[in-house]
């Protein structure tokens, strides 16, 4: 019998935050969410868009300098950081230097960034790059939105709560999200996109606590026995968080992954929709509906190479 610890697994390809389902889902949802002068383009796309929504983790490996963009440790810059860092990058580099700040994350400047590289393709009526653009930028949006994308304790490495981030991220929803109500109304245009994609940090490091705190109290109530169980995936049998256990977090979490993942599917939504308001609301019907087939062979290339690459660790969130 092969047996594979799962929390390892986990481990060894962190920061997918959300992990697949999740970020699926998020991109998904988000499609639900636009106006009607976008909503024909993006559901034509909604293949597109959920597929490619894991695409910006698959080539942390192969990609110099994406790794950081999918995770800020807020929790290194002292206390209260997330509500006193720069919020232009420029000045962040200024006042910590860049090599610093990639070693600890950047995403919601990143966000920002794709912010305007979206409007910049909406002006230009790109299909392409609208549509990679608004797929990678839904996977970093929904990065934002996870608590352990927010803290150098990510994984609980460093207060004996290791496997606790593809616990919450991917055990949790795979699990339990049927029975979600995930609606979460119209996109809004954001007035000030920067403050909304801090407002999701800020929002995201005020979980860190329970996040950590919850689990370690259950565990105190549980026997490893019972915290952990071996299931049946595929042909492979896995050591994984146990059923009761994952319940009983989740329980005791009341609501708050859902919650996230309400306010995160909500925030790309907005987020495609201010990119489109601010690149001129484009009519889409007038567009080509459909990725080029350079686009096509360009994603089949990437997903060769990040096919090819060594599993080695990227570094920031991996150990
Ligand atoms: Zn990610």
């Amino acid at each position: 019998m092969l047996l594979i610890c799962l929390p390892l697994l986990f481990v060894a390809r962190q920061a997918q935050a959300w992990g697949f389902f999740g970020h699926r889902l998020l991109n998904r949802l988000a499609v639900y969410t636009l106006p009607p002068g976008m909503i024909g383009f993006y559901k034509a796309n909604i293949d597109y868009l959920t597929v490619n929504a894991t695409r910006p983790d698959s080539r942390r490996t192969i990609v110099p300098g994406e790794a950081p963009k999918h995770f800020l440790d807020v929790d290194r810059y002292g206390d209260s950081a997330e509500f006193k860092l720069p919020r232009k990058y420029a000045d962040a580099v200024a006042r910590y230097g860049e090599d610093s700040l990639l070693r600890h994350g950047i995403v919601p400047w990143n966000v920002v960034s794709m912010k305007n590289q979206l409007t910049a393709a909406f002006k230009a009526k790109d299909t392409d790059r609208i549509l990679s653009l608004s797929a990678d930028m839904g996977h970093y949006v929904a990065d934002a939105c996870v608590p352990l994308h927010t803290t150098r304790n990510y994984n609980g490495q460093l207060t004996g709560q290791r496997g606790i981030h593809g616990l919450w991220e991917s055990r949790l929803p795979e699990l339990l999200s049927a029975d979600y109500d995930l609606f979460s109304g119209k996109a809004e245009y954001l007035e000030r996109p920067s403050d909304a994609i801090w407002a999701a940090v800020i929002r995201s490091h005020a979980a860190v606590d329970s996040v950590l705190r919850f689990e370690k109290q259950l565990t105190a109530e549980y026997q490893e026995d019972q915290k952990f169980g071996y299931e049946q995936r595929g042909s492979q049998t896995v050591r994984a968080y146990s059923r009761d256990f994952s319940k009983a977090y989740h329980a005791r979490l009341n609501g708050q992954v859902e919650r996230q993942l309400r306010y995160a599917s909500a925030l790309i939504g907005d987020f495609w929709y201010t990119c489109w308001v601010d690149g001129g609301s484009p009519d889409l019907n007038k567009l080509t509906r459909q990725p080029s087939e350079t686009e096509k062979q360009r994603l089949d290339r990437e997903a060769r190479e990040t096919a090819a690459a060594p599993a080695v660790a990227a570094p920031g969130h991996d150990e």
